[in-house]
């Protein structure tokens, strides 16, 4: 009886606790980050190991994890996270161009399981990527 009860509150039988996902304790201000823009919907933060002079990341306060798992709910708020990245490509001076990117799944090589567009400029790009 003692065995049952311990296995019955020993959490399996609970929601599971959801943790944050890094993107959101740097937005809320519990993991540091180099935040240059925010809103009701998003923010841009710089990329802790930059692969171009400018790299940041555009985040949805929403930890959708994937660009996978997006729905035609978050169709406006895609178009936005584009807005947001024009807007700091200007910020930053990127005149000659730049690239965006949304990295989906292993075989991308995506590391963190809360969707992001990569800001990328500030040097020649070359093509395909690697
Ligand atoms: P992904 O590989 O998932 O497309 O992109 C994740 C990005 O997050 C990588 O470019 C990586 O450098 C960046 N990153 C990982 N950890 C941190 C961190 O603690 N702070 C910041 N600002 N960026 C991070």
């Amino acid at each position: 009886m003692l065995r049952w009860l311990r296995d019955a509150f020993s959490g399996a039988m609970l929601p599971p606790v959801s943790e944050k996902t890094l993107f959101q304790k740097i937005m809320d201000r519990e993991e540091p980050g180099d935040i240059l823009y925010e809103d009701n919907l998003c923010v841009a933060l710089r990329d802790i190991n930059p692969q171009a002079p400018t790299h940041v990341l555009i985040v949805p306060r929403n930890p959708i994890p994937s660009l996978d798992t997006l729905t035609e709910e978050d169709e406006t708020l895609v178009g936005h996270l584009f807005l947001v990245a024009q807007k700091v490509a200007a910020e930053e001076g990127l005149t000659d161009g730049y690239r965006t990117v949304f990295n989906n799944g292993p075989a991308a090589q995506q590391t963190v399981a809360h969707v992001h567009l990569h800001l990328l400029g500030g040097r020649q790009m070359s093509w395909p990527p690697g």
